[in-house]
C-alpha cells in the first residue's frame, strides 16, 4: 500500500503489511453488508456469538496449562512471554471472526454515525485486538476506531471497559459510540464518579436526538440511571481510570459476593494510554478511612484494662508481644461494659482495641518504647535508642498509649485500600490502548505493561508546520514576544492556541493579554464539560484560548468552529489553520507533541512552534551553561532559532525522561511485592466470599484446620526443646488457658503432660489433648449459635459468622499490614545496608512481615471464634459504622519524604569507643554526667531515649 512510507520503522511497517491484507478482507465484505436490513445486521451479532462459543471449548486445556506455567514462572522474561502465548490462544478464535465483525461494525458506523471507518482505522482496530498501543495522531478518530476491537471482544460477553482520562469523555464517548453497538444488539454502561448509566435511546426527545452528534454538550438524557451492578453487566463499559480502579477496590472490601459490582476483569481499552499508565502512574489510587471512632473509647478502655487482674483476667506474652483475654477477664468486660456478649455487641474491633489498651499498659514502658515530648507520644527504635518523631504504632496501639499516658488522642486517617495503576490494568486478562504520542515511552509500556506500540499511518499526509524553537535569554523577553505572536495572528483573524505548563503560568500570561485588552480563553483542566465547549470553539476566526496540557483533552478542534461550516472552514484554512504556541518545553517530549497535535489533524493546514527562554525550569536545570554562554552579549528581546539548542534541550528532556522513567520502574519494584501480597489477601477473600453458607461442613472444617495449624504454632514456640523441663511451660499454659478457658481437671491434665519424661510422645498427645478440647469448645459454640439463631433462611448461622469473623480480622490487620509495610518503605532508604540492595532487604522484611500477617490473621481469627461464648443473641456487626470511607488519587509520591530524611539515618547498633556494643544499664558512651549522682547516665536513661543532655 502506497501510504506505507519508509517514514516508519521496518518492524513496523512489515506488521502493517500483514494488518493491510485483513483491511482487504474486511473491504470485500462491505457491498453485502449495505444490502441488509437493520434487523439483519443486527442478527449477524447473534451468529458471530454462537461461532465464538463453538470455537472456544477447543483450547481450553492449552490456556489452563499455560495458566499454570505462569503461575509458577520465575523470571519476568519467562512471565511475559507466557503472557503473550495466552493472549494469542485467547485471541485465536476471535482473529477468525476479526473481518466480519469489524465490516459489521463499519456498515453500523455509516448507518448510525454516517462515518465510514478508515483504512487505517481498521488497522488500529486489529492493534487494540491483539492487545497492543496503537499510536494514532490527534483527530485520527481513535474513539470510532476502538469500536472495531470493542464489538469484536465483546461477543463472547465477558465485559469490555473503555477507559477515558475524565467523566466527561466517558460519558461523551459512551453516548455517541452507543448508537453503533446499540444498532448491533449490544448494551452499553458508563460508570461515573458517584452515578451509573445505560445507554438508553428510548430517553430523548426528537430534538436532542439532533443535538447528539455534535458530540460536545451532551444532556444526560440518552442514559437511563442504574445501578453500579447492571453498568458492569453491560456488554461495553465506559468510565475513567479512577473509577475502574476504586470499584475494583471497593470490590474487595464487601462481605457478600452480591455486593461486588464488577466482573472479571477481560479486556480493557484505555484512551490517552500514556496518560493514564505513564503520567499518572507514579500516584496510586487509595482508599482511606478518616477514623472517626470517638477517641473516648481509648481512655474509657485504658481505665477499664486497670481494673483487670494478671493471670486470672489477661494472659501476657512477651515473646509474641501479644495481650489475651482470658474468659473470666471478657465475663469481667462484659460486667463492667454493661453487655452481655462483648464479641457480639462490640465486635471484634472493640475485644481488639482493648487488647491493646491491655498491650499499651503491660508490654510499652515509657522511656523504654517510647517517651513522652512535648505532649506527644515519641517511639523510641529499639535497636538504635533514638527517638523517631512522626512515627506512630499501628493497629491502634499509639492510640492506646496516648490514652494510658493522659495526653491528646491524635486522629489520622487510615489507608483502607490501595493500588497503583500498573497494578491495576495489569489484571485485565487483554489490556490495550490509544493515543497520539506513545512511540517515545515505547520501551516502558513494553516493559512493564507488556505493550507493543504499533504506529499507525495518519488517513491523510500530515502538512502542519513545525517550526524550530525561538530561544530567549530571559522570561520576561519571552512573554513580551509571546503577546507579540499573539498579536500579529490574531490581528489576521488566525486562531491560537496558547499552551502553559501550569495553571500559575496561564494566569501569569492572561494578565499580559489582558493590558493588551485582547479577548481569550483560558482553560485549566478543571470543569471538563465547560472546557470542551470552549476548545470545541478553539478553532474559530480570530479566537484565542489560552490552556494548560490537560485542558479539554479528547476534544476535536474543528477548524472554523463547531459545528462544522464550510464557509468558515475555508477561511480559516486560508489563514494557514490553527497556531498552537507553546510557552515552555515540558519535561518530556510526548507532552510537547501533545500541544502540537492540536492542530493539523486529518491532513488540514496549521503550524506550530515553542518560545523558549534561558529561564525556563527545563532549560536552568539541564545544561542551559554552554547555550548561556553563547547568548551572553544578545540583545534581550532578540531570540536565537539554532539547530544546536534545540538539540539540547531534547537531550535535556530525554534525560528527564530517562529519570522519571526510573522513578517509575523503582515504584513498579516496590509495589510488585505489596501487590503479590494483596492478591494472596483478596483471593482469600474472595474464596471466603465463595463459600457455600448452606454446607453445613465447609467453614467448620476451615476453621478445624486453622485451629490446628495455631496449636502447632504454640507448640512450636513453647514445646520443642527435647526434654519437657527446657520448655516454656507457663507460656504454653497461659496460651492454653486465653484459647480454650479449660477447667481445672483439664487444665491439670494438660499441665502434667508438660513434665512428662518423654517430650516427643508429651507433644505428640498436647496435640491430640488440645485438639479435642478445641473441637469440645466449638461443638458447644456452633450448636448453641444454630440452635438460637437459626431462621428459615439461613440453615447455619454458625457458618456466617465464622466468615465474618474471618472477613474482619483479614480487613483489620490487612489494613494494618498495608501502614507497616508503608513505613518499611519509606524507611528502608534510610537504613545502612552496607553493599546491600535496599530492594533486596525491602523484600525480605516484607515477606517476614506478610507471613506474619497470616499467622496473625489466623489467631485473631481463631480466638474470637473459640471465645464468642456460648449466650451468643445476635449477630455481630458487619461493620463498626466507625469510619468514613474517602477516595484519593494521592498527590504526593509514594517515596515521598525519604530524601529528606536520609540525615536522620539511624545507623548501627551503638557501640561505645572500643566498639563493644552498649547494653541498657552500662553507662552511655556520650559520657554525659548525672549532675545529681556525679556518674555518668546510663544509657538508657541518656542515649537510648536521645535524653536532652545526651551528647551526641
Ligand atoms: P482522536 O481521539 O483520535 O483525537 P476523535 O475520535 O476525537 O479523534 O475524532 C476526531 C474527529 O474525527 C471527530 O470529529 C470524528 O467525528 C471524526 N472522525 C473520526 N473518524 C471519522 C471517519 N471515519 N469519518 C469521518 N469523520 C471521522
Ligand atoms: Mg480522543
Amino acid at each position: 500500500m502506497a501510504f506505507l512510507t519508509s517514514l516508519f520503522g521496518d518492524a513496523n511497517k512489515r506488521f502493517l503489511q500483514t494488518l493491510a491484507t485483513i483491511v482487504v478482507d474486511v473491504n470485500s465484505k462491505e457491498q453485502d453488508l449495505a444490502k441488509l436490513s437493520d434487523e439483519d445486521l443486527r442478527s449477524r451479532t447473534l451468529e458471530l456469538k454462537k461461532k465464538l462459543s463453538d470455537s472456544h471449548a477447543a483450547s481450553t486445556d492449552q490456556l489452563s496449562a499455560i495458566e499454570n506455567s505462569l503461575r509458577l514462572a520465575a523470571s519476568e522474561d519467562e512471565k511475559n512471554r507466557l503472557h503473550r502465548a495466552r493472549i494469542e490462544l485467547l485471541n485465536a478464535p476471535l482473529n477468525e471472526l476479526a473481518p466480519d465483525s469489524f465490516a459489521i461494525v463499519r456498515e453500523a458506523a455509516k448507518r448510525t454515525l454516517n462515518q465510514r471507518h478508515f483504512d487505517v482505522q481498521l488497522m488500529g482496530g486489529l492493534v487494540l485486538h491483539y492487545g497492543q498501543v496503537a499510536e494514532m495522531k490527534t483527530g485520527e478518530g481513535k474513539t470510532l476506531t476502538s469500536t472495531l476491537a470493542v464489538y469484536l471482544n465483546a461477543l463472547s460477553g465477558k465485559g469490555v471497559h473503555v477507559v477515558t482520562v475524565n467523566d466527561y469523555l466517558a460519558r461523551r464517548d459512551a453516548i455517541w459510540m452507543a448508537q453503533i453497538f446499540h444498532l448491533l444488539g449490544l448494551s452499553v454502561g458508563v460508570i461515573m464518579h458517584d452515578a451509573a448509566f445505560l445507554y438508553d435511546p428510548m430517553h430523548v426527545s426528537a430534538e436532542e436526538e439532533e443535538r447528539r452528534d455534535e458530540g460536545v454538550a451532551l444532556e444526560m438524557k440518552f442514559l437511563r440511571p442504574v445501578s453500579r451492578k447492571e453498568a458492569y453487566q453491560a456488554d461495553i463499559t465506559y468510565g475513567t481510570n479512577n473509577e475502574f480502579g476504586f470499584d475494583y477496590l471497593r470490590d474487595n472490601m464487601v462481605y457478600e459476593m452480591t455486593q461486588k459490582v464488577q466482573r472479571d476483569l477481560h479486556y480493557a481499552i484505555v484512551d490517552e494510554v500514556d496518560s493514564i499508565l505513564i503520567d499518572e502512574a507514579r500516584t496510586p489510587l487509595i482508599i482511606s478511612a478518616s477514623d472517626t471512632r470517638p477517641t473516648q473509647r481509648y481512655y474509657q478502655f485504658a481505665e477499664l484494662v486497670n481494673q483487670l487482674d494478671e493471670k486470672t483476667d489477661y494472659a501476657i506474652d512477651e515473646k509474641l508481644r501479644a495481650a489475651t483475654l482470658t474468659e473470666s477477664g471478657i465475663t469481667k468486660l462484659e460486667k463492667l461494659l454493661n453487655v452481655e456478649n462483648i464479641y457480639v455487641q462490640g465486635g471484634i474491633q472493640t475485644v481488639h482495641h482493648i487488647e491493646q489498651a491491655l498491650k499499651a499498659k503491660t508490654l510499652f514502658l515509657k522511656d523504654r518504647d517510647y517517651t513522652i515530648k512535648d505532649g506527644e507520644i515519641v517511639i523510641v527504635d529499639e535497636f538504635t535508642g533514638r527517638m523517631l518523631p512522626g512515627r506512630r504504632y499501628s493497629e491502634g496501639l499509639h492510640q492506646a498509649i496516648e490514652a494510658k499516658e493522659g495526653v491528646t488522642i491524635q486522629r489520622e486517617s487510615k489507608t483502607m485500600a490501595t493500588i497503583t495503576f500498573q497494578n491495576y490494568f495489569r489484571l485485565y486478562t487483554k489490556l490495550s490502548g490509544m493515543t497520539g504520542t506513545a512511540e517515545t515511552e515505547a520501551e516502558e509500556l513494553a516493559k512493564i505493561y507488556n505493550l507493543d506500540v504499533t504506529t499507525i499511518p495518519t488517513h491523510r499526509p500530515m502538512i502542519r508546520q513545525d517550526n524550530s524553537d525561538r530561544i530567549y535569554k530571559n522570561e520576561a523577553a519571552k512573554f513580551a514576544a509571546v503577546v507579540q505572536e499573539i498579536k500579529t495572528r490574531h490581528e489576521k483573524g488566525q486562531p491560537i492556541l496558547v499552551g502553559t505548563i501550569s495553571i500559575d503560568k496561564n494566569e501569569r500570561l492572561s494578565a499580559l493579554l489582558e493590558q493588551e485588552g485582547l479577548q481569550f480563553h483560558i482553560l485549566n483542566a478543571k470543569q471538563h464539560e465547560r472546557e470542551a465547549e470552549i476548545i470545541a470553539q478553539a478553532g474559530a476566526y480570530g479566537a484565542i484560548t489560552i490552556a494548560t496540557n490537560m485542558a479539554g483533552r479528547g476534544v476535536d478542534i474543528k477548524l472554523g468552529g463547531s459545528p462544522h461550516n464550510e464557509e468558515q472552514f475555508k477561511r480559516i484554512v486560508e489563514l494557514g489553520g490553527l497556531h498552537v504556541l507553546g510557552t515552555e518545553r515540558h519535561e518530556s517530549r510526548r507532552i510537547d507533541n501533545q500541544l502540537r497535535g492540536r492542530s493539523g489533524r486529518q491532513g488540514e493546514p496549521g503550524s506550530s512552534q515553542f518560545l523558549v527562554s534561558l529561564e525556563d525550569d527545563l532549560m536552568r536545570i539541564f545544561g542551559a551553561e554552554r547555550v548561556k554562554g553563547l547568548m551572553k552579549n544578545w540583545p534581550d528581546d532578540m531570540p536565537i532559532e539554532n539547530k544546536f539548542i534545540s538539540k539540547s534541550i531534547e537531550s535535556a528532556q530525554k534525560r528527564v525522561e530517562g529519570h522519571n522513567f526510573d522513578i517509575r520502574k523503582h515504584l513498579v519494584e516496590y509495589d510488585d511485592v505489596i501487590n503479590k501480597q494483596r492478591m494472596i489477601v483478596y483471593g482469600k477473600r474472595d474464596l471466603l466470599l465463595q463459600t457455600d453458607l448452606d454446607n453445613e461442613e465447609l467453614l467448620p472444617a476451615m476453621l478445624r484446620d486453622e485451629m490446628q495449624q495455631e496449636i502447632e504454632y504454640a507448640l512450636d514456640s513453647f514445646a520443642t526443646a527435647p526434654a519437657t523441663a527446657e520448655w516454656s511451660t507457663k507460656e504454653l499454659v497461659e496460651f492454653l488457658r486465653a484459647l480454650l478457658n479449660p477447667t481445672p481437671p483439664q487444665l491439670k491434665e494438660l499441665e502434667d503432660l508438660c513434665t512428662s519424661a518423654d517430650a516427643h510422645a508429651a507433644r505428640a498427645q498436647l496435640f491430640e489433648k488440645i485438639q479435642a478440647l478445641s473441637d469440645l469448645r466449638f461443638g458447644t459454640v456452633r450448636s448453641t449459635v444454630n440452635k438460637q439463631m437459626a431462621s428459615p433462611t439461613k440453615k447455619y448461622p454458625i457458618n456466617e459468622i465464622i466468615r465474618s469473623f474471618y472477613l474482619r480480622s483479614i480487613d483489620i490487620l490487612w489494613v494494618e499490614h498495608l501502614e507497616t509495610i508503608n513505613y518499611l518503605r519509606t524507611g528502608i532508604g534510610l537504613r545502612g545496608y552496607g553493599q546491600r540492595d535496599p530492594l533486596v532487604e525491602y523484600k525480605r522484611e516484607s515477606k517476614d512481615l506478610f507471613n506474619r500477617l497470616l499467622a496473625d490473621i489466623r489467631r485473631q481469627f481463631v480466638f474470637a471464634l473459640i471465645n464468642i461464648g456460648t449466650e451468643a443473641t445476635g449477630r455481630p456487626a458487619a461493620t463498626d459504622g466507625q469510619e468514613r470511607l474517602t477516595e484519593q488519587k494521592d498527590a504526593v509520591s509514594v517515596f515521598g519524604g525519604a530524601e529528606e530524611r536520609k540525615t536522620e539515618a539511624p545507623t548501627s547498633k551503638p557501640k561505645d569507643t572500643s566498639g563493644k556494643k552498649i547494653g541498657r544499664n552500662d553507662p552511655c558512651y556520650c559520657g554525659a554526667i548525672n549532675p545529681d549522682t556525679g556518674q555518668v547516665y546510663k544509657y538508657k536513661k541518656c542515649g537510648l531515649i536521645n535524653a536532652p543532655y545526651h551528647k551526641q
